[in-house]
Formats: C-alpha cells, structure tokens, sequence
C-alpha cells in the first residue's frame, strides 16, 4: 500500500513538471497544511496594511484606465483595503483566531454530533474570487463538547484567508482535532468555485466537495451513517 502511494506521489511529480505555475493555479493543486505565510507578516500594523493596500489597489486601477476622481470610483481602494484586512482575509491573524471554550460532556452523549450547512464565503488563492459553499462538521467526544456556535466561528476564521478547498478541509479538521483532543472529526466541503464557474471553463453548475475521515470516521460504516444525515 505505502509503495503504491509512494510511486503514484512521483508519477504526480514528474507529471508537474512540465507546467508552469500557471498552469498549477488553474488546476487548484493541494498545497501544504499550513497557509504559506512570511517570516515578518505581522510587522505592519492593521492600519498600515491597509494604507498599503489602498495605494497599490489604486495604481492597478489607475494602470487599467479607470478614473480616480470619479465620484463612484475615488472611495474603491480604501474600501477594498478595510475589506480584505477587516473581513474577507481576517483569517490570516492568529490575533482574529476565536477564542474556544469547552464544557464536560456531561449527558454522556457518546455517538456523533453533527453541524451540517454551515455557510462560508472563501477567496481561492489562484484568483482571488469567491469559493462559496457549505461545511459539514462531525466529531464524537472524547470527554468534552464544544459550543455549537465554536464550531461555526472555526469554519469562518480558516475560510477568511486566500484559500485552496482542500487546505481549508483539513485546517478545519486538524484544529478541531486539536481543539476536542480526539482523532474522531470528520469535515465535509461542497463548494462552488468562481473562479471555474464566472471565468475560464466557465462551468456554472459543477461543484467541489472534498472531505476529512479521522479516527472512528475513517470506517465504511461510519461513512455511511454520516452521509445519510447529510442528505437533507
Ligand atoms: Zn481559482
């Protein structure tokens, strides 16, 4: 088994090398677990990264001919700016990360739980433009519960980052893991991405689901149990 994954790694390996990056984005590759990120990322402060933002989001404006002293247009750089550090990218500061707190499983409730459709709006990291979807989170206690509401805060906080759906799937798990101490997560993504449906192949009605098995999860059985709670 190990030496067939082994040689399957390597037939992907030399199959990429004969593309560009180009070619790598469009596809959607899986990058590593950890969104990559600078040594010195947190150097500039908020409102600095925003300054900074606004002045380059207005030269690339200002490269494609728009004009700046329009009344509808002169707000536009600031107003991206305040929207990538305040919301939509929010998730790349540890300081935006939520704040959990856990509660005994006191009605010894031992089976899995599970928060399904939970919404997200995401950016794919290839084109910045939206991955929209819904996430499907499953886990069975190892002696703790979490506030149903944590889970959806997890969901947003890693969604708000330029993002891959399979990086964004196993952040989800590996915090949550972390989080209940237990290997029994299970995360579930459909999601549907702009970037394939509004450009490119322009394919408007197909969609993206990637999952996470850990633990218990990682049965047929289990599996199968999950995935008929999931189809209403
Ligand atoms: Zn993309």
């Amino acid at each position: 088994m190990k030496t067939e994954i082994l040689k399957e790694n390597t037939a992907t390996k030399s199959r990429l090398n004969g593309f560009s990056h180009d070619d790598i984005g469009d596809d959607h590759l899986y990058a590593g677990l950890q969104t990559p990120m600078k040594a010195d990322a947190f150097k500039l402060t908020d409102t600095e990264k925003k300054e900074r933002i606004a002045t380059l989001f207005e030269e690339i404006m200002d490269v494609m001919g728009l004009d700046l002293t329009d009344d509808s247009l002169k707000g536009t750089p600031n107003r991206v700016a305040k929207m990538y550090i305040d919301e939509i990218f929010s998730g790349l500061n540890p300081k935006n990360k939520p704040k959990i707190a856990l509660f005994d499983n006191k009605y010894q409730y031992n089976q899995m739980l599970i928060e399904k459709n939970i919404t997200f709006y995401s950016n794919c990291e290839h084109h910045f433009v939206p991955i929209i979807g819904k996430v499907h989170v499953s886990y069975i206690s190892s002696g703790k519960v979490i506030g149903l509401s944590k889970i959806n805060r997890i969901v947003q906080y890693f969604a708000k980052r330029p993002q891959v759906q399979e990086r964004l799937t196993n952040q989800i798990a590996e915090e949550l893991k972390t989080i209940l101490k237990t290997e029994d997560v299970a995360v579930i993504i459909d999601a549907k991405h702009l970037c394939v449906s509004s450009r490119g192949i322009k394919d408007d009605t197909s969609a993206t689901v990637t999952t996470y098995y850990g633990g218990q999860f990682n049965t047929p059985n289990k599996v199968a149990e999950l995935q008929n709670y999931l189809k209403n």
